[in-house]
């Protein structure tokens, strides 16, 4: 029987998770990422993966989910935030010390990997998995695998435009990237708080904006509707390029149950077509997600 060993690499800490038949937890752990030192984050990576070995008794395959890309040019991480990892060459380094194959993707797509495998988007062929939280990213997976593209970097989405910015979407807000107006700026955490003193609301915590709006306050009311219909357009460009069957959401601002019901009702008028068939569903996984993301890595 084959025990799959995902790991999640994360900025503050690092899990991981043994998956046996069927997806079946078997073993979780988690320990918290040494900051800003490498060869101590290798080191408690490969730990986390003997303990889960002893735990179970197998041998497993590992798939390692982080923040960034190894670099299709260099194989050296690229895009990561956590920026002891900027310019190493993970894959290996991990390959060396564990001695196996690891197979390496960006947390984003692990998200859409762990949703499309046995998710809230089991069965679909094409899925579009969104994180909705102090950042925004993608993941694309076709038929049960990931879509990584030419350059490492398919369904990085936060970085476009927002789509037909007017009105209060102006001026654009400037993104941590060195451009304006991405669609991060809008849709993530911060950016809904941002949006909410922008448009001269109290300085609200994003959960608070949410909580407001649920008890009829105007402004968090009227807020929370700018971000459904930001989030309509955004994800209608989504649905007119890649046509998914399925778009997940994940991420702290995918707890809002009532996007499910409004930004489908919206994205009709943006979509280039008589009828959009392409269902949003709330991730299943929850936090878990990015690692059994990790773990299918090895479908097979
Ligand atoms: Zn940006």
């Amino acid at each position: 029987m084959q025990l799959r060993i995902g790991i999640d690499l994360g900025g503050t800490k690092i899990e991981g998770v043994a998956l046996g038949e069927a997806g079946r937890t078997l073993a979780r752990l988690r320990v918290p990422t040494p900051q800003g030192d490498y060869a101590a984050t290798l080191a408690a990576v490969a730990g986390l993966v003997e303990r889960i070995e002893r735990e179970t008794g197998r041998r497993g395959t590992v798939g390692v989910g982080m923040p960034g890309a190894p670099s299709r040019v260099t194989g050296l991480i690229k895009n990561a935030n956590s920026t002891c990892l900027i310019g190493r060459p993970l894959q290996g380094d991990l390959q060396a010390l564990l001695g196996r194959e690891v197979r390496l993707a960006n947390d984003a797509n692990c998200f859409a990997l762990s949703e499309a495998v046995d998710g809230a988007a089991r069965g679909a062929a094409v899925v579009f998995g969104v994180i909705l939280g102090t950042g925004v990213g993608g993941g694309i997976v076709v038929n049960g695998r990931v879509l990584e593209g030419a350059n490492a970097i398919a369904g990085e989405w936060g970085h476009n435009p927002l789509p037909r910015p007017a009105g209060d979407d102006l001026p654009p807000p400037a993104c941590y990237c060195g451009r304006a107006g991405c669609i991060e700026t809008y849709l993530s955490g911060p950016g809904l708080a941002l949006d909410h003193a922008r448009q001269g609301g109290a300085p609200l915590s994003p959960e608070a904006i949410v909580a407001g709006a649920a008890v009829g306050d105007p402004a968090c009311e009227a807020s929370l509707q700018r971000y459904e219909r930001r989030l309509a357009r955004a994800l209608a460009g989504v649905i007119n390029l890649l046509d998914p069957d399925v778009i997940v959401l994940g991420g702290g601002l995918s707890n809002i149950p009532r996007l499910y019901e409004r930004v489908p009702a919206l994205w009709g008028a943006e979509v280039f077509s008589d009828h959009v068939a392409t269902r949003l569903a709330r991730a299943c996984h929850g936090d878990s997600s990015g690692v059994r993301g990790a773990a299918w890595l090895w479908p097979d």
